[in-house]
């Protein structure tokens, strides 16, 4: 018997319930959790706005101790110290080999569906119901069990806290910049929305020597932390006009890429009258599944702007999880200043309250 953050219904609350884990697949790695951060998608998939099936456990960004491995399982032993990916792939289909293993054609439908690669689900409540886990995962829980490609071993001297802020926020917000924008040393960059994904870009961006790197946002506390991981500028979007001041800060041109990450249409429309005419829109936020963007037609004919979308930050999680925890430890990604606050699992209905209120870069909660 272990404990899980589990949401019943769309809507209903987030509720922490004893949960008995099933018998152990082939492929399958029990995972005893110690860190999971507290994402914008946990909590869409808490008010359906992310259409996850339930009863579902939250999480899907976290760090932990393997316990158990299943027959198969060749990559981990017990008493490795994992990050989770919330992507996994096969490693076979187009995609794979084309070197996008963030839309692998196996591994996606299965992440979205909540379920086991198998199918199957590994986790019941008291009464006997099976409960999905997010992404496969589930990590809002003391212990999980979860595929074995979902598992990325990690250097000893890095805390679980910050592997775990890697397996979503930072794959997320750093990817976007390096793998999917490639923004360049020189370039400008406006940032909307810094939480737990715009911060890791604006310190992408100051990490390849972006010259100007506009923050934008509606809390004073994360245009202060956006400003120490980098930002040169910050819009208040509470007061100020955020186009014509970011084109005010860029000389009128606006900047050559701006990153939208909050996950709202209107935002997206704001990116796109914010870039340059040769400019690019890099959409990252998770919008409601009923939310459009709309875009003035005629200016794809008398602009070349791009619009970009983006998922979990065109990441090759295995191989950018390790090079982004390396540059952690060298100092040039900073994972620490991220956390804002830590809840036990106990806790975890707050720490979903204080993401909705936008108090936090980042809420992990630590178990006990
Ligand atoms: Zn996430
Ligand atoms: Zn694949």
């Amino acid at each position: 018997m272990t404990r899980a953050a589990v949401v019943y219904e769309h809507g209903g609350p987030v509720e922490v319930v004893d949960v008995t884990l099933g018998a152990l697949g082939p492929h399958d790695v029990r995972v005893l959790i110690a860190a999971s951060g507290v994402c914008h998608s946990d909590v869409a998939a808490q008010s359906g706005a992310l259409a996850f099936p339930t009863p579902i456990i939250l999480g899907h960004e976290g760090a932990g101790t393997v316990a158990e491995v299943g027959a198969e399982v060749t990559e981990v032993v017990p008493g490795d110290r994992v990050a989770l990916s919330a992507i996994i792939s096969c490693g076979r289909c187009r995609p794979c080999v084309e070197g996008t293993p963030n839309l692998c054609e196996w591994g996606l439908p299965i992440i979205f569906s909540c379920r086991q690669p198998d199918g199957g689900l590994r986790a019941t409540d008291r009464t006997g119901r099976d409960i999905y886990q997010f992404a496969s995962l589930g990590t809002l829980a003391e212990e999980v069990i979860v595929p074995d490609i979902a598992t990325v071993k990690i250097p000893d001297d890095v805390s679980f806290e910050a592997a775990a802020l890697v397996g979503c926020g930072v794959l997320t917000g750093v990817g976007a910049v390096l793998n999917r924008a490639r923004v360049e040393a020189g370039d400008t960059v406006a940032v909307i929305g810094c939480g737990g994904v715009g911060l890791n870009v604006v310190q992408a961006a100051a990490m390849v020597g972006a010259a100007s790197i506009i923050a934008v946002d509606r809390e004073d506390a994360k245009l202060r932390l956006a400003r120490q991981l980098g930002a040169t500028d910050a819009v208040d979007a509470r007061s100020a006009d955020v186009v014509a001041a970011v084109r005010h800060l860029t000389g009128g041109r606006g900047v050559d890429t701006a990153f939208e990450c909050v996950g709202r249409g209107a935002l997206v429309r704001q990116a796109w009258e914010a870039v340059t005419i040769s400019g690019t829109v890099v959409a990252i936020g998770v919008a409601a599944g009923d939310d459009v963007v709309v875009l003035p037609a005629q200016e794809l004919s008398t602009s070349e702007k791009t619009l970009m979308s983006c998922l979990y930050g065109s990441s090759r999680p295995r191989l950018d999880m390790a090079r982004y925890l390396q540059l952690y430890r060298q100092g040039k990604l900073r994972l620490d200043e991220l956390v804002t606050r830590r809840y036990p699992l106990d806790d975890v209905a707050r720490a979903v309250a204080d993401l909705h209120a936008a108090r936090n870069a980042r809420g992990v909660v630590v178990m006990g």
